[in-house]
């Protein structure tokens, strides 16, 4: 009796969060039912009020938690290591989300949810401005270079708030052809991620690389990390609040819920049967077999993560809480955590790949197109390749899916053919994409434990030379009083 009440008080938090998930979705069920009419966007956004508070305290969050946890963690490491560490991690990311996409694929040409009679729906779902919002002229090519650019912004102040995308304009005699448009570009608004990622590696390894030198700079960056953890620390406690009101909001936003148990249903089940199926059995294996650990019982220590990743539909907004929950009850080594989780956040989604293969397939099922196997093969390549292009925040997927649908030639406009269950199947990708960096920290932390515990000797034994170096000089600064402008260098 003792000991279940313990385990309640100690995963409190989890249980109610995960309660708010629930809650949320009955209020909102109930408020539509209540109602019988639609909210107005008003009402909603009032509703939406405290879940939008909570959302922005996490993403007030992400900036100064990535660039102190990625440059602590690879400035305290070896370059040796911390090579190794982001080697492993990039290797687990490629294969995990190449089986998540093949999974996909076999799923949609298995069960072909695109096959049931679509006819009405392709005629009747012309939400027009939801797809206009999403929609770009652009082709895979400028999608891939725009991921590129990005990951090396020119200014490192602007890239905290602004990213760069191509702009087609179509030229004076009007085609078509998207190849004859002249290419520009523009400064959008969102975070570039990508280039604070790939700045904040660069001068963690420059930091790592001069570190006797730098100390007190790394010193500077490992202390702001940990404040930023003792932030999240915090905020968590909003987050059974914060997800009832982002659930409820976004359930009152529907029309119907037809979709999902009509005509989309099929599409639905096959997606999020094949990503649970990746999260929930096919990951775990992996980790097992790896670490000879107990999955389920990692994945129970990350409840509060993925059920805030499931309110907020964002796996970086998810980020602190995901490095606390790998650290604290997973007990995960902080460098590996801090060092390989904000780039899972941001380049490794199997949910979304999988999603994105199973969509495009599934589009073209509707479409009647027939695919060789040339094309499938395609499809898996640019739905790997836009997986790791979407941004870590709500519905990226459904926007980087025009790459995807452009490999097969179908128009951007088909992404209305699965807009309406996207909001929900978001939120279970975000699930996985976070379930499936954390089990990449747990297994790349188990292969490096004995590195990092030598790395941990060697530092301290650093430090202590350091010291003793710092000691012997003093005294000698002592024993030359009369000469100390040449002593003083020696400190
Ligand atoms: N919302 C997802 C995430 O943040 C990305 C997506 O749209 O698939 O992980």
């Amino acid at each position: 009796m003792h000991s279940i009440k313990k385990i309640i008080c100690l995963n409190l938090l989890t249980i109610l969060t995960m309660s708010g998930v629930i809650i949320g979705f009955i209020v909102g069920i109930t408020l539509i039912n209540v109602r019988g009419e639609s909210f107005t966007s008003r009402e909603i956004s009032y509703v939406y009020f405290i879940g939008d508070i909570f959302l922005r305290i996490l993403k007030a969050l992400i900036l100064p938690l990535i660039i102190s946890s990625l440059i602590s963690a690879i400035g305290s490491l070896d370059l040796q290591l911390s090579a190794k560490i982001g080697g492993r991690a990039i290797i687990y990311y490629i294969i995990t989300t190449i089986i998540a996409v093949i999974l996909g694929i076999i799923l949609v040409q298995t069960i072909k949810p695109g096959k049931i009679n679509f006819n009405d729906h392709i005629n009747s779902n012309n939400d027009s401005e939801a797809i206009s919002n999403k929609k770009r002229n652009i082709t895979t090519t400028d999608t891939l270079l725009d991921l590129i650019k990005n990951m090396f912004p020119p200014n490192l102040i602007q890239a905290c708030t602004k990213q760069y995308q191509t702009v087609l304009k179509p030229p004076k005699n009007f085609t078509t052809d998207l190849l004859k448009w002249k290419v520009t570009g523009e400064f959008v608004d969102g975070m570039n991620i990508l280039g604070l990622v790939v700045a904040s590696i660069t001068f963690g390894i420059a930091l790592s690389s001069v570190k006797t030198e730098a100390q007190t700079l790394i010193n500077v960056f490992n202390e702001m990390s940990k404040i930023m953890m003792k932030i999240t620390c915090w905020v968590i406690w909003l987050s059974p609040v914060g997800v009832i009101f982002l659930i409820c909001s976004k359930v009152i936003e529907l029309e119907s819920l037809d979709d999902l148990f009509g005509k989309l249903g099929l599409f639905f089940i096959t997606v999020a049967g094949g990503i649970l199926f990746h999260g929930f059995v096919i990951l775990p294996l992996i980790f097992f077999v790896l670490t000879r650990k107990n999955p389920y019982k990692f994945i129970a220590n990350m409840s509060q993560a993925m059920a805030t990743a499931f309110g907020t539909a964002s796996s970086s907004a998810t980020l602190p809480v995901t490095i606390n929950c790998l650290e604290d009850k997973n007990n995960i080594d902080s460098r590996v955590a801090r060092f390989v989780l904000p780039i899972g956040a941001t380049i490794n989604m199997d949910g979304t790949a999988l999603y994105e293969a199973v969509a495009a397939l599934f589009i073209a099922q509707i479409r009647d197109v027939d695919l060789t196997f040339g094309s499938i093969i395609a499809v898996s390549i640019t739905a790997t390749a836009a997986s790791i292009g979407a941004a870590g925040i709500p519905q990226a997927g459904l926007v980087t899916m025009v790459m995807v649908l452009d490999t097969i030639g179908l128009p951007a406009e088909d992404i209305s053919l699965v807009i309406a269950v996207d909001w929900l199947l978001d939120r279970i990708r975000t699930v996985v994409n976070v379930l499936g960096d954390s089990f990449g920290a747990g297994i790349v932390s188990f292969l490096s434990q004995n590195e990092l515990n030598n790395n941990e000797i060697k530092s301290n034994r650093n430090i202590n030379e350091n010291s003793n170096n710092k000691n012997q000089s003093r005294t000698m600064l002592i024993e030359n009083e009369n000469d100390s402008t040449i002593v003083s260098e020696y400190l």
